[in-house]
């Protein structure tokens, strides 16, 4: 019998009943339309406007006007695309220049720069281990992290979370591999912790591994310099790798690795998301290299950042007007210290939305992320603070998430 007598199904007729179990789950993601610029504080999504909780953009450079000019400049002079993979023809003067400041801001000797810090994960981790070698992986590490040591083909174990004595535990035969790897990221994005790598330095030098340590939520806001956790922990001499992206406080776009010049010649010949991808347009480079201008001539926006992490944890968890206040602090993850990224923890996809709606209403974005982003019954609303906000707009949110919590414990609650 030819399988055209059969009618088979479609190739992709199977779509349809998963994309159902999405919709059922409370997993489906919904594309928004952003219509405005990064700017304020403030967004357009959807034809509404609201207070925006929910970008990376930081120390709100994003939509600088110098960022702009570097850009327009950049583009009239070198034009838009980079024509080429980076060891091919795709790297530029603006590229060259990007590396070098990035190296000298880091106070690495070398920095090898990508179109993104996605790209930049996949290609440290790959050049670096391999079969035979051992990867120690956070259990909450980013998405690039873990498919970087998926790619590599190295024993992968995953360590609690912040755990350092479960992975000191998962060490003990580190002498049965060839090289070893601790990886992790230093401010945790969907969780808003710190890892710790004063710890994580000790345990690289008593178990003889290499530490990487992706700064992608940090580069541009912790540390006396704005360099990332590592610097305001005052453990860099300990990190063999660090990678950190320039599309989060830098507000551009692109991420970079930098440590020795051993390293980055390395990954440039070892790395393939580096030597099969086209290089970023020059005028990105521009973007960066104007953005990190900014990080370093105007450390007032990360204190002014800070500024409003601590105002928004003194209003959600002091007592206020609010008679349910102390439900705040039940849904509120503490964390210590606390960082720009403030979680509100919900439990059920559904109760995420539900609260992520109720806040948009009020003019306030504030996204739920849900599975497979976060594990089942963790859905959360993730708070992305940045110093474009003003006071105003973080004493709304804290305003508003009380009235919610209130709303929670409201009479027929019975926990
Ligand atoms: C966002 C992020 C990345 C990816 O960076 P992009 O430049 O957005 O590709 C890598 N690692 C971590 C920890 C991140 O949060």
């Amino acid at each position: 019998m030819s399988p055209e007598q059969d009618q088979p199904a479609a190739p992709l007729d199977w779509l349809q009943a998963r994309l159902q179990e999405l919709h059922t789950d409370n997993r489906m993601r919904q594309l928004r339309i952003r219509e405005s610029p990064h700017v304020g504080g403030m967004i357009q999504m959807d034809g509404q406007q609201m207070v925006d909780f929910g970008s990376n953009d930081y120390l709100g450079i994003a939509a600088d006007p110098r960022l702009v000019e570097a850009v327009r400049r950049a583009v009239s002079e070198h034009g838009w695309g980079s024509g080429a993979s980076p060891l091919v023809s795709g790297h530029g003067v603006l590229h060259e220049k990007l590396e070098r400041e990035l190296a000298t801001f880091e106070g690495t000797e070398a920095c090898v720069l990508f179109p993104s810090g996605f790209a930049a994960n996949l290609a440290a981790i790959t050049s670096v281990c391999g079969p035979g070698d051992l990867i120690l992986s956070d259990r909450l590490n980013h998405a690039s992290i873990i498919d970087g040591c998926r790619l590599s083909r190295a024993t992968v174990r995953v360590y609690g979370h912040c755990d350092a004595a479960d992975l000191q535990q998962q060490l003990r035969d580190r002498n049965s591999f060839g090289r070893a790897l601790i990886v992790t990221d230093s401010l945790f994005s969907m969780d808003g912790d710190l890892a710790p790598l004063e710890k994580l330095a000790d345990i690289r030098q008593r178990f003889g591994c290499m530490l990487m340590v992706d700064e992608a939520h940090a580069t541009g806001v912790l540390g006396a310099t704005g360099r990332g956790w590592a610097e305001a922990a005052g453990v860099e001499a300990a990190i063999d790798i660090r990678v950190g992206t320039l599309s989060k406080a830098l507000g551009s776009v692109g991420g970079f690795v930098s440590g020795s010049r051993q390293l980055t010649e390395w990954i440039r010949n070892r790395g393939r998301s580096y030597i099969y991808s086209t290089a970023m347009p020059g005028a990105a480079a521009a973007a960066g290299l104007a953005a990190l201008q900014i990080v370093r001539d105007e450390p007032a926006r990360r204190n002014r950042l800070m500024e409003h992490v601590e105002s928004l944890g003194l209003l959600l968890t002091e007592p206020g007007p609010v008679p349910a206040t102390a439900r705040a602090s039940a849904f509120l993850v503490p964390n210590s210290p606390a960082t720009q990224i403030v979680i509100v923890m919900a439990g059920a996809g559904q109760r995420a939305l539900k609260w992520s709606s109720a806040l948009r209403e009020q003019g306030l974005f504030v996204p739920a992320i849900r599975p497979p982003t976060v594990p089942v019954d963790q859905s959360r609303l993730r708070i992305s603070i940045s110093s474009a906000h003003t006071p105003e707009q973080i004493r709304r949110l804290a305003d508003a998430i009380q009235k919610l919590f209130a709303e929670e414990s409201g009479p027929d609650e019975t926990c």
